[in-house]
């Protein structure tokens, strides 16, 4: 609580009482204590490739000065870790746009079988380079939301990116759309999809946390595919700014089931 007291006078020479004022401010301690922890964890997530690009300079100037297989091999480390740092601006930016807007309801009709069938065109080649399976499942015909189509691209580029990171491994992943009636808090017709996938799942433990920021089950594994660990953070907050839900369920060692539920237009 934030207390503040203040003299309260009818005239300028006497004392009528005072008046104490009781704020409660835990709302405002969470915020800034959420903005500290952000802005430390932006810090560590940038500084962690620039330490070990800064170390592979040392080196190419150092001891493999004469060694070009070395500095092929240091120049690729490197060129690898610059990339990670781009895309997790990119990925910050995304983050803060979506943010700011959240309050704003986004206008455009959009179909929803379009984005999933340039999602899986634009992912399918990489999919099969490494030997992963990407399909599109459920009902055919228009599936109509009102929202903000590249937002929403993102939302199913990110989860499906996850699926054939994390599930993928010769198991096809699953994109099924159906329409049907909205359940608990949300009611009405809505558009649903599953992005399947049939990879190691996820602990039960963690479900809570994964959308937050940099929230990762396996940093080391995350940061070698090339992870941000925001990619959930940015989906949850395209969701909400559409007025969805999204679920997420998950059996350990049979796979992950992530459901986007968007109100029909
Ligand atoms: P990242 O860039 O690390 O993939 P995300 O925010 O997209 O960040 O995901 C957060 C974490 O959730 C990942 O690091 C991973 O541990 C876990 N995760 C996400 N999708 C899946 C999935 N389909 N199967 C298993 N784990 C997943």
């Amino acid at each position: 609580f934030r207390v503040t007291i203040r003299p309260v006078t009818k005239s300028t020479v006497r004392y009528d009482g005072v008046l104490l004022h009781f704020q409660d401010i835990t709302h405002l301690r969470e915020a800034e204590e959420m903005r500290r922890d952000f802005v430390a964890n932006v810090s560590h997530e940038l500084r962690t490739p620039l330490t070990a690009i800064l170390g592979f300079i040392e080196t190419l100037r150092g001891p493999a000065r004469n060694d070009a297989v070395a500095q092929e091999r240091f120049l690729g480390i490197m060129e690898d870790e610059a990339r990670r740092m781009n895309r997790m601006i990119q990925d910050l930016l995304s983050l803060s746009r979506v943010e700011g807007q959240e309050r704003m309801r986004p206008q455009e009709t959009v179909d929803l079988a379009d984005v999933l069938s340039g999602v899986v065109a634009s992912l399918k080649p990489g999919a099969e380079e490494t030997g992963n399976q990407l399909q599109i499942d459920g009902e055919g015909g228009p599936l109509p939301v009102t929202g903000d189509a590249d937002q929403l691209t993102q939302v199913f580029l990110n989860l499906t990116e996850n699926a054939l990171k994390y599930g993928g491994g010769g198991r096809p992943v699953i994109l099924r759309a159906s329409r049907t009636m909205g359940t608990g808090t949300m009611k009405g017709p809505v558009i649903r999809v599953d992005v399947i996938d049939r990879g190691d799942g996820i602990d039960p433990l963690h479900l809570p946390r994964l959308t937050e920021r940099f929230y990762r089950v396996d940093t080391h594994r995350s940061r070698d595919m090339g992870g941000t660990g925001l990619g959930l953070a940015i989906v949850k907050h395209i969701v909400n700014r559409h007025r969805g839900r999204l679920r997420i369920s998950s059996e350990p060692g049979q796979g992950s089931v992530f459901s986007v539920i968007l109100p029909t237009s």
